[in-house]
């Protein structure tokens, strides 16, 4: 007999960074696209994690994370945001980001529970809801306009949004495509919806040091009302030039972490050691973080600068490490087709910013923009800028 099988996710494909890195290593295309630096983490840490397996750190450390690195999370949280997290109950390495945010859902979200996503979004939010029969409820953002040249969350719209079948409201600034972050004002917003509804939120700052122009992240974590609400998700990969680590970590209630931990455990259970006792040792340097808005915010303005020279438009980045630029003076075609034109005529691999929305090819999602990655060295930038020139 042969076998049937109904797929749960019939809608997903191949995510578009990858699609987009593929294709840029086809064409030997200079790679903007996928969201990664294309140097190495610092020195230090490499040699930690080296001292940490010749030390005898190969074997599986505790479900929740070495507490040596959940103490200085801990610490380091309490530093910049001031919400002191317990380090035995609060907290949970996690591999990536993405398993935080996952094992969250996967956690809270029940069949036919609604959960609300502001668009554009980052791609792994919408499937994992849908696999455990969610609905997601998208609120777009407000589009830019030439008075407002920015992008804004509505936050009327995402108080209508929810109904007594919203179960989660999922946040993620600095934000990742638009590069936006939020103000006191945004979080006085969420303290009243909160305040009102009583709603959880899963707050993605994965991009939590990258903020610039003198700016502090505002995380969820500064206000005691939405700590109380909040699973905070960060992580190690963008923060220590690390993405193929796959390290990150949440922090939330105890009650609440405790259910995180129920999947987290049966997951992965627990995450790769060594990388665990080194960054525990590296954390201890505060430096490491803190230098990275300046170091950041030089390589936006240099891609900054170096557009100024080309007919693309580029928007302003608040924070991460993407820029998006508007490329009308060059093409109308859609963003997905433009994006794979440049990156196989011109050699330059972008993505586009439809792919953060629903229905990336529809009209009402295509606004001629790409997005940049700037987490690259600086001749990286300087030859993409040379290349982007050279488009008439
Ligand atoms: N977060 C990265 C980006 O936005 C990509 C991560 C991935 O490839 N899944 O580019």
């Amino acid at each position: 007999m042969t076998m049937k099988f109904e797929s749960k996710l019939p809608n997903v494909g191949t995510n578009i960074f990858t699609i987009m890195s593929q294709l840029a290593t086809e064409h030997d295309a200079i790679n903007l696209g996928q969201g990664f630096p294309d140097f190495s983490p610092d020195e230090a840490l490499l040699d930690l994690v080296t001292k940490a397996m010749k030390d005898g750190h190969n074997q599986y450390p505790p479900m929740a994370g070495i507490p040596t690195l959940r103490q200085q999370i801990s610490q380091k949280v309490q530093s910049l945001y001031g919400h002191l997290y317990n380090v035995n109950t609060e907290i949970t390495v996690t591999s990536g980001a993405s398993e935080a945010l996952m094992a969250s859902i996967l956690a809270f979200v029940k069949a036919d529970d609604e959960v609300i996503v502001i668009e554009p979004f980052y791609d792994l939010y919408i499937p994992v809801i849908e696999l455990v029969g969610g609905r997601p409820v998208i609120v777009p953002m407000q589009a830019p306009t030439p008075e407002t040249p920015r992008y804004q969350v509505d936050w009327q719209r995402v108080r209508d949004a929810i109904t007594a079948k919203t179960r989660m409201l999922i946040l993620n600034f600095p934000h990742n495509p638009t590069g936006i972050n939020l103000t006191e004002n945004d979080l006085d917003s969420l303290e009243r919806i909160v305040q009102e509804t009583g709603i959880l939120l899963l707050s993605d700052e994965v991009y939590e040091h990258l903020v610039f122009d003198g700016q502090l992240h505002q995380s969820v974590a500064r206000r005691p009302l939405l700590v109380n609400h909040s699973i905070v998700v960060s992580s190690f990969g963008k923060t220590y030039s690390a993405t193929g680590w796959k390290i990150g970590y949440c922090c939330a209630p105890a009650a609440i972490s405790a259910e995180i931990r129920k999947v987290h455990q049966f997951n992965v259970f627990t995450v790769t050691s060594p990388m665990q006792f080194a960054l525990a040792d590296y954390m201890k340097n505060q430096d490491a973080y803190l230098r990275l808005p300046a170091f950041y915010q030089e390589k936006r303005d240099r891609l900054l600068n170096g557009l100024a020279n080309t007919k693309f438009a580029p928007m302003h980045s608040e924070g991460t490490f993407f820029l998006m630029a508007d490329y009308s003076n060059v093409s109308n075609l859609p963003e997905a087709e433009f994006a794979r034109w440049l990156t196989i005529e011109h050699g330059i691999g972008v993505i586009p910013v439809s792919a953060f929305y629903r229905q990336p090819d529809a009209p009402a999602s295509n606004h001629n923009l790409i997005r940049f990655c700037f987490a690259k060295r600086d001749e990286t930038l300087d030859k993409a800028i040379e290349k982007l020139a050279g488009i008439k």
